[in-house]
């Protein structure tokens, strides 16, 4: 017997995305629906879309229709389709998809939760949910949080003033808006009350907090770096131009503040930096990345690269092979360019052979690994931190150690203990498995 009111989510996208699906979830909740984790017994699911890219688009149409043909054969009840697919073709949708119950905006998802519980007992509901023209970068409402129990996402601002050439965001997102320094205290300080022993900090700029309300990164940092029981406070998404220096003491010297920074410099050719619209060149991301390491010697940087931009050359991409060698660059995430209608770079001429896009991209993953390798085989023998994730279905339980965010970056394998998430293990690094993902033991007396 299919019940409606048992909702199911499923997630697509970023973190800051899933942070809109656990609000999602929470609303629901709030509601007295009955949330499940397994779309497979929920009567009405919910697909909280993503459309920042080709495939990511590609993904969310594959998994709605899916959900659609499901309800076709009577396994569901109500489809429900919300978040950046919904943002970037709003109403357009409807069209392209005529059996979906409930279109939804993104916003605070109160009135979504409320037409979501309406629906699920028979009555007539607006198909289509507008959202306000720009969220409200107040504090988010509860959230039904997803990650384990270890970590949780915090977002410190709404949207991108940024015009990077190749980017929908900004036209999703709206504008940069910074969330208040004490509505983002009193998230951590309930976050960490959850259980989060880590906050990872995340926006689409995280670097332009406080710009728009007369504060600096550097003061949100160290307020949230207070909050009681954190162990680690984890910066993503920073933005390479008018970088908060000060932050360096931070990362450097605050026990809380990780010493590890994801800032993603797209690229390291002047030329292709120019035509993606990115403020400043190569030598400024090469200077960044110098000073990054003389003033924070241990840093762990992570990045993200574009390969196969339009007017992109054989020695551009080069140039980005040689960032990774000087820099031993080993927390990279690589995209292949997607012309998306809409922005500014479909018009542009000097379109990359897709296959030779895809070999630029397969070069730059296959350096990352080589220098990725190295760098782990020289930590076996290390002591090692590891924060404590979940447990592992071979044995023994999964972590992260300070120079890995959750989901982007590797883990740490650790035999045999049954240590909970959120504990802090001392262990040793004893091998890899075949991701260079670090296998370690715990130490003697610490969680045996
Ligand atoms: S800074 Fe990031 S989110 Fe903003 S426009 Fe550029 S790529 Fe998009």
């Amino acid at each position: 017997m299919i019940d409606p009111k048992t909702v199911s989510l499923i997630h697509l996208g970023c973190a800051r995305n899933l942070i809109d699906s656990e609000l999602i979830l929470g609303r629901m909740a709030e509601e007295g629906l009955l949330v499940t984790g397994d779309p497979e017994v929920a009567g009405t699911v919910v697909i909280n879309t993503c459309s920042f890219i080709g495939p990511a688009e590609k993904e969310s149409s594959d998994t709605i229709r899916a959900q659609l043909e499901r309800k076709a054969r009577g396994e569901l009840e109500n489809v429900v389709v919300a978040g950046c697919l919904v943002q970037r073709y709003r109403r357009k949708l409807q069209e392209r998809f005529p059996r979906v119950d409930l279109f939804a905006e993104i916003s605070d998802y109160r009135e979504l939760a409320g037409s979501i519980r309406r629906l699920s007992e028979g009555d007539r509901v607006p198909r289509y949910l507008e959202g306000p023209v720009e969220r409200e970068p107040d504090r988010e409402g509860a959230r039904l949080l997803a990650t384990p129990s270890s970590y949780s996402y915090l977002r410190i601002s709404h949207g991108c003033d940024h015009k990077c050439t190749f980017c929908t965001i900004p036209s999703i997102r709206g504008g940069h808006r910074s969330k208040s320094i004490e509505s983002l205290c009193s998230e951590a300080e309930e976050l960490v009350a959850a259980g989060a022993r880590e906050l990872v900090l995340v926006a689409e700029d995280s670097t332009a907090w406080g710009r728009d309300i007369g504060k600096r990164l550097p003061e949100l940092v160290e307020a949230l770096a207070e909050t009681e029981g954190l162990h680690w406070l984890r910066l993503m998404y920073a933005y390479p131009n008018d970088f908060p220096w000060e932050l360096t003491t931070l990362l450097r010297e605050h026990d809380r503040v990780a010493t590890y920074l994801d800032i993603p410099v797209q690229h390291a050719a002047t030329g292709v930096l120019r035509s993606m619209a990115r403020a400043g060149t190569g030598d400024q991301v090469r200077r960044l990345l110098d000073r990054l390491h003389d003033e924070v010697p241990d840093i762990t940087v992570r990045t993200t690269l574009l390969m196969g931009f339009p007017g992109e050359t054989e020695q551009d991409a080069d140039e980005v092979l040689e960032l990774l060698r000087a820099y031993r660059l080993t927390r990279v995430g690589a995209f292949v360019y997607s012309p998306e209608a809409g922005t500014p770079s479909f018009e542009l001429e000097g379109r990359v052979p897709e296959e030779e896009a895809l070999a630029r991209h397969a070069r730059v993953l296959e350096l990352r690994d080589t220098l990725l390798a190295h760098e782990q085989e020289g930590r076996i023998g290390e002591e090692i931190e590891v924060l404590v994730d979940e447990s592992s279905p071979h044995g023994g339980v999964i972590g992260r150690t300070e120079r890995d965010a959750p989901e982007v970056d590797l883990i740490v394998r650790i035999e045999g203990g049954d240590a909970q998430p959120g504990e802090l293990l001392r262990t040793q690094a004893v091998g890899l498995d075949q991701e260079f993902n670090l296998v370690c033991s715990p130490v003697k007396g610490d969680h045996e």
